[in-house]
């Protein structure tokens, strides 16, 4: 049987990475077929993109090579849905969206927010460790990840983790494939620990003058008794500090009116709102032609923003608490990218491009654990032809 051609459909352009397209485009059913489908690309030596909806394929550079593009969004069913046990177990080409769907039937949730359309797999989403502001309050995936099943690029179908919540045994190695971009395995499918809905939810925001009051009143939010799940300061047109709780009725409540406070002593001009189904408050990522995220010590935020200045970024989004930051620039601001990352390996922080129009180095420092990251890639990819050339693990 030839794997890569049975499963062949005709080619959209929506396959296209930089200006390369794929001779193939596949759609595996079934995990084995997605491991028939890489042990032979190993065998042929055939390079292999997987792709769930595309919507964050802009994060790494394109292939260096690209024949096969691997759409995974056959790969949709719900495997378990245990609510009394908070455990889903689901295919990797599913979308987050029709996960939370499923849930919120019976009064559930992943806590997971991240900012991309509704058609974003659990696998593109975790491939590329895409977060959102609830990560304050509820730490990001890789916390509710319980299990994975993980088909590695010479095609052997492994299992890491679990599928129950007091799990002893398996190792997590599935921690490594979040933000890996598909360059160590293809993510089959995920087990999840899930979370109740919160009974009450309310948001809050104010505009300010200035960051450093922005940045005050996002430390007066984080002084007990308020314990903001998320926290969001946009630096735009206006500056604005976005608040969001999340609980028992009376305790948001009452952290509502204790932020409330916080505004006024701020003379901040404060709006309150709840948005009960879907929970989303009204911020979106920079659509900058130079999209950064930005990592310090959370302290060193306000010392960040300024170096930032040299990049004249019209849109700045800053989550105090994560020590993150993530800004819009023109892409001429490029060149100023080195001055900038030199100022915060200072501080101990990085600038990671997550998009740009232009080529540039994304990453700017290499991590520590490449070497260990390359020699993973080795024994799991040995013909590297998963994503070839897209990090820097060649
Ligand atoms: C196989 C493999 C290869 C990777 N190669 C790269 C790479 O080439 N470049 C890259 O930026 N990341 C690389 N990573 C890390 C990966 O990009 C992160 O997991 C991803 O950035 C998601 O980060 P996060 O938002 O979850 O950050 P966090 O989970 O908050 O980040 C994890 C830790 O890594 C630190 N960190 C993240 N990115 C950088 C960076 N660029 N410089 C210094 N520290 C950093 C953070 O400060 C934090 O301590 C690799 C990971 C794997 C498993």
């Amino acid at each position: 049987m030839n794997a890569l051609s049975d499963r062949a459909i005709p080619l959209p352009t929506t396959y296209t990475l930089g200006d390369r397209q794929p001779q193939r485009v596949v759609q595996p059913t079934t995990v084995t077929e997605v491991g028939d489908l890489l042990a032979e690309a190993t065998h042929t030596h055939t390079a292999v993109v997987p792709w769930g909806a595309g919507t964050r394929q802009f994060i790494v550079d394109p292939p260096r090579r690209y024949d096969v593009a691997l759409d995974l969004r056959q790969l949709h069913r719900v495997i378990e849905y245990h609510p009394a046990d908070l455990v889903v177990m689901v295919e990797a080409g599913i979308s987050l969206e029709a996960v939370q769907t499923l849930l919120s039937e019976r009064g559930q949730w992943l806590p997971w927010d991240p900012p991309t359309p509704p058609a974003a797999t659990i696998g593109g989403l975790l491939a590329t460790a895409a977060w959102g502001p609830l990560r304050l309050g509820y730490g990001g995936p890789r916390e509710w990840i319980l299990g994975m099943q993980v088909v590695l690029g010479d095609g052997r179908i492994v299992r890491s983790g679990g599928r129950v919540v007091k799990n002893v045994t398996g190792y997590d190695s599935h921690k490594l494939h979040l933000g890996a971009c598909g360059t160590l395995g293809v993510i089959a499918s995920v087990t999840f620990k899930v979370a109740p809905l919160p009974a009450q939810m309310a948001s809050l925001h104010a505009t300010v003058l200035d960051f450093p009051s922005a940045w005050r009143l996002a430390m007066a939010m984080r002084q007990p008794p308020l314990q903001p799940v998320a926290l969001v300061i946009e630096v735009a047109n206006t500056i604005t500090l976005m608040a969001r709780f999340a609980g028992v009725a009376a305790a948001v409540e009452r952290q509502l009116a204790l932020a409330t406070t916080a505004c006024a002593n701020a003379t901040a001009l404060m709006t309150q709102y709840e948005d009960r189904t879907r929970w989303r408050i009204g911020y979106q990522m920079p659509t900058a032609d130079l999209l950064l995220r930005i990592g310090v010590p959370d302290s060193m935020l306000p010392r960040a923003i300024d170096a930032l200045t040299i990049l004249e970024p019209a849109h700045i989004l800053v989550f105090p608490g994560l020590g993150l930051i993530v800004a819009g620039c023109a892409e001429t601001a490029a060149a100023r990218l080195p001055a900038l990352r030199q100022t915060l390996g200072v501080m101990g922080g990085y600038a990671v491009v997550e998009r740009s129009s232009i080529v540039v180095d994304r990453w700017g420092v290499v991590p520590s654990t490449i070497d260990l990251m390359r020699a993973l890639r080795q024994r799991w990819d040995p013909a590297g032809i998963l994503n070839p050339g897209r990090w820097l693990l060649e």
